[in-house]
């Protein structure tokens, strides 16, 4: 029997279509809001959400990362049917079959201050509690094993938590723990799923897994995130946090195993002293990124000259023309060769090395940028991109100025790069900071647009000049309808807002030219040319703009 027909259940259950439309409610939903299932069957889902015109934007990410049967959950407030408003927490599944793929979405909702305590939240921090982890967890590994994907577990534990309770009381700790939770959460994608274990322990699951060490980099990332400290009335808090991580498959085949291995692994990081991470499988630990070698080399690295960008050219699709490059940074290890920023970035934004590697690439692309309209190669802009590191540096503008000064660059030239994620952080501080670099004449471009969390309503307060649509929707855009409606989507809103937009990641003909169909701009990818070296982009642009 399915969740939504089982009597027992006193869960508030909603199936919709594909297309969100409501197919069925169980009793208990009916009970909480006073819809009946004659009323509302047939009904769009959005007439019961008072947020609609925020539901757009959240909706095309959520749906998304639905795709594949996985799980959304959100903060929701939900219309009576005598009007009042219920706020509460709703977890969406998609529900798939084998062969055709996802049918329809099964949304739960549970109201906030709910009195049950075998519910499907955790009530301080508002995340999936033990059983729901396990339950969903027991669902993913179907997937998994079906489809021959990987996926990984991660159970953290926050390190000497009992301190914090007693020294402030446990009301406080309970709101450092929400914080603490809003915080991790902010690191993850779509896809993946965080839930309360219980006070101070937390379990994420990462669905489809590409590479058991994508699990080092989301661990990284989470760890970080805490080094900023908290407020709790005047006392500033720095949290850290010990991490155990299993990979299925071959740390488990069933919910119980994997935890437990998880958990197991999380206290051997404990024996480490905390503030660390442990694999249960002993050799992915070893090949796994070792942090303090590679935060010792990062910084010789600098000093050393390893570190050397490569530009990736940027197309007009009218003219066909290159009109700007993005600057990537590689670095040439004595003995392992050309390491990709994918294995060091993450690192160096932990340990702060992200800094003085981010100026230097300030500096590098426009010494570069300028050498080459110097020498008559035409006015490219050059983009530089900005981690969250970067960007709450307090020194940012003035580094920025130098960097012009130095080169002796227009800023026009000059474009900066930042992640939807980090634009969408903290709104006030950014539109402030976005606004100081508008002024003093960059260019200005949302990264990775339609993977973060954008609210349409902010995206018109910033004063941004481009987006950038996030490879994941281009790999799809010819063989799924839901990504080529999401990208058609997003140009049309670049439009309306009058803002440029570029898709990065394209591969091929058949992408080129449904994106030129679609009205896009301009074109970053492969099937033009890969990131690279400057001497070879040179060339590039020499060909490709018809010079000399
Ligand atoms: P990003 O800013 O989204 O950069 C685009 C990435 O997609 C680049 O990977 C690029 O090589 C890759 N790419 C472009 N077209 C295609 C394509 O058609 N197919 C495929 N498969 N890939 C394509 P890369 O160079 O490995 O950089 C990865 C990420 O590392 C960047 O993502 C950016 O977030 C970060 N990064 C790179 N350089 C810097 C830097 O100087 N500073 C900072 N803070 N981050 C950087
Ligand atoms: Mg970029
Ligand atoms: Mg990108």
């Amino acid at each position: 029997m399915s969740i939504e027909d089982d009597p027992s259940v006193t869960e508030a259950v909603m199936v919709t279509d594909m297309n969100e439309r409501i197919i069925r409610i169980n009793p208990a939903f009916s009970t909480l809001t006073g819809h009946s299932p004659e009323s509302i069957t047939g009904c769009h889902a959005s007439v019961l959400y008072e947020r609609s015109e925020q539901l757009a934007a959240d909706n095309t990410v959520k749906l998304k990362s639905l795709k594949s049967e996985s799980i959304w959950t959100e903060s929701v407030n939900i219309k009576k049917e005598n009007g009042d408003i219920i706020q509460g927490r709703q977890m969406t599944v998609a529900s798939n079959d084998k062969d055709i793929g996802a049918t329809h979405y099964i949304h739960i909702f549970e109201p906030l201050n709910s009195e049950r305590n075998n519910g499907a939240f955790d009530h301080n921090t508002h995340l999936p509690n033990r059983n729901m982890f396990k339950e969903i967890l027991a669902q993913e590994l179907e997937n998994a094993k079906r489809k021959h994907f990987k996926l990984g577990v991660l159970f953290i534990d926050i390190d000497h938590f009992k301190v914090v309770n007693d020294s402030l009381g446990y009301a406080k700790g309970d709101q450092l723990l929400e914080q603490v939770a809003q915080r991790l959460k902010s690191q993850l994608r779509g896809n993946d799923l965080i839930a309360s274990l219980s006070g101070n322990q937390f379990a994420i699951l990462l669905p489809d897994l590409a590479h058991p060490e994508d699990a080092t980099i989301v661990t990284l990332k989470l760890m970080s995130v805490l080094e900023n400290g908290f407020k709790i009335d005047d006392h500033e808090i720095v949290l850290t946090i010990s991490t155990g991580i299993v990979i299925f498959p071959g740390d488990g085949d069933d919910n119980e195993t994997l935890l437990q291995n998880a958990e197991r692994s999380m206290y051997k990081s404990k024996e480490d002293g905390g503030n660390n991470y442990h694999f249960f499988k002993a050799s992915i630990q070893s090949s796994a990124i070792n942090r303090l070698s590679l935060e010792s080399e990062l910084r010789k690295a600098i000093e050393r000259e390893e570190f050397v960008l490569h530009y990736q050219p940027q197309i007009d699709i009218a003219s066909g023309h290159v009109v700007g490059m993005e600057s990537l940074i590689r670095w040439h290890h004595p003995e392992r060769g050309m390491v990709p920023p994918f294995h060091f970035i993450p690192v160096a934004e932990q340990t702060g090395m992200i800094i003085p590697i981010g100026d230097w690439v300030m500096n590098e692309a426009c010494r570069q940028n300028r050498a080459w309209q110097d020498s008559g190669l035409g006015n490219l802009k050059v983009a530089v991109n900005l981690s969250a590191r970067q960007f709450s540096d307090r020194m940012l503008i003035s580094k920025i100025e130098s960097a012009l000064n130095r080169s002796g660059l227009d800023p026009t030239f000059l474009e900066m790069e930042i992640t939807e994620s980090i634009i969408m952080k903290d709104i006030e501080s950014t539109v402030a900071l976005l606004e100081q670099m508008a002024e003093m004449g960059l260019a200005l471009s949302i990264d990775d647009f339609g993977t973060g969390y954008s609210s349409l309503s902010y995206l018109k307060r910033f004063p941004i000049n481009k987006l950038k649509i996030d490879k994941s929707f281009i790999d799809d855009v010819i063989s799924s309808e839901d990504d080529a409606k999401i990208v058609e989507a997003i140009i049309g809103l670049s439009h309306n807002l009058k803002l440029n937009v570029i898709c990065e990641g394209v591969e091929d003909a058949d992408q080129l030219g449904w994106l030129q169909q679609h009205r896009c701009n301009e074109i970053q990818g492969y099937y033009f040319s890969k990131p690279l070296p400057a001497d070879e982009f040179e060339a590039f642009v020499k060909s490709r703009n018809s010079l000399f």
